[in-house]
């Protein structure tokens, strides 16, 4: 008789840690705004991998950028110069107008950089974050992550940071003290229902003494139709993180530090096994070559076409975020909606509640934007009762 143990007839989805409410929906290929499942089933992709697939899956200008470094080198640690990692970092610098790179594998890793960074460069421990925050679940960036849902269960966490609500310059101004060494802000905060941060209140930021780091992870690399939405902000950050779209999908981070910032890490102070990748740079490279002006144009027009089709629904009570990151809040489940969408060949994330977020790729069509606009409207229109319509 048997003596293996029954989970042994777990497998496949129940091998996997169930950290994630998956759908049933397993995908098996992508081009540009669509993916296809195992059954040749066609979606529109408005998640864009949460962000991520910037400029469309399978791209050819990473494609080829990764193919091609595949077939040279992989991989040789950070002991030794190489190529790519050079070359996005220089890229990267020029973008931002004079900058130094720390490369990791994700966004939390670039947080956890920025935090380290901070305690370093500064001698001081204390952070201001945002309430409705998201930057990441590793246990320092879940420090500053300010929803409780999210921190409570893995108390006690890194102390020292305080959370003010966003755009409440005062409070801010209020929790800045002298162990304060930095002041984390998302310029829209993605996760936390798409809530842009009024101009004032960033500036307000940038001007008290800690330094201010921007968490450019889901804003960055083109999403809110410039480079960086900083830009759009009038303030020049110390640190920025980013991450998700930076190589369209394969992984990555990186800190930038202003030069102004710089001289806060050491040889040894910080590290990562895989960070600077050379696959992974020199398809990031690609990615920042292609981000032009014109496709910028693109990210902040369909993105007003997006805002102004589906703010005209009944059910909608609000549309925001800035280029192709949109936030439609609507009297609705959002959950109920993004499963809704999904039955008519959809796919949306959430962002909170009733925060239905949308982040196609930046290349997406005014045709594409325009479908999946009309197939939200009729998705608000199944979902919603008809008392509200
Ligand atoms: N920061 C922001 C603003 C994010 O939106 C996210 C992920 O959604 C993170 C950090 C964490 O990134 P990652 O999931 O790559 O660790």
């Amino acid at each position: 008789m048997s003596t293996a143990p029954s989970n042994l007839l777990l497998q496949g989805l129940e091998r996997l840690l169930p950290t994630y409410a998956r759908a049933d929906l397993t995908l098996v290929r992508g081009g540009g705004c669509r993916v296809w499942d195992a059954d040749g089933r066609e979606y529109l992709d408005f998640g864009g991998g949460i962000a991520v697939v910037s400029l469309g899956h399978c791209h050819p200008a990473p494609l080829a950028a990764a193919h091609a470094q595949l077939d040279r080198l992989w991989h040789v640690s950070n002991l030794y110069r190489t190529e790519p990692a050079e070359e996005l970092a220089s890229l990267l610098s020029a973008r931002f107008g004079g900058a130094q790179a720390f490369f990791c594998n994700s966004g939390a890793e670039a947080i956890e950089a920025a935090l380290k960074y901070a305690r370093k460069a500064t001698g001081k421990t204390g952070v201001v974050a945002l309430d409705g925050s998201f930057h990441g679940r590793t246990l320092g960036a879940l420090s500053a992550t300010g929803q409780p849902g999210k921190r409570v269960p893995f108390a006690p966490l890194v102390p020292g940071v305080r959370f003010v609500p966003p755009n409440d310059t005062a409070a801010l101004r209020t929790a800045v003290d002298d162990e304060v060494g930095l002041i984390l802000l998302e310029p829209i905060l993605g996760e936390g229902g798409v809530v842009s941060l009024d101009r004032e209140f960033v500036m307000a930021a940038a001007d008290l003494p800690p330094l201010l780091c921007l968490d450019e992870v889901q804003t960055g690399v083109g999403r809110t139709g410039t480079f960086f939405a900083f830009e759009q902000l009038g303030v020049r950050p110390d640190l920025v993180t980013l991450a998700k779209g930076l190589a369209n999908g394969l992984p990555i981070g990186v800190l930038l530090v202003a030069d102004e910032a710089i001289g806060g890490f050491a040889p040894g102070d910080h590290g990562s096994t895989f960070g600077g990748n050379p696959v992974s740079c020199a398809a990031a490279c690609a990615v920042v070559d292609t981000i032009d002006d014109e496709l910028l144009g693109n990210v902040r027009d369909r993105g007003a076409e997006l805002v102004a089709c589906l703010q005209r629904h009944p059910g909608v009570v609000s549309v925001r975020g800035r280029g192709l990151l949109v936030g439609v809040e609507t009297v609705a489940s959002a959950s109920d909606v993004v499963e809704a969408a999904r039955e008519l060949n959809l796919l949306v994330l959430t962002a909170g509640e009733n925060v239905v977020r949308l982040a196609p790729p930046l290349t997406v069509s005014a045709d594409d934007a325009n479908l999946a606009c009309n197939s939200l409207l009729q998705v608000l229109h199944n979902v919603l009762p008809s008392r509200i319509l």
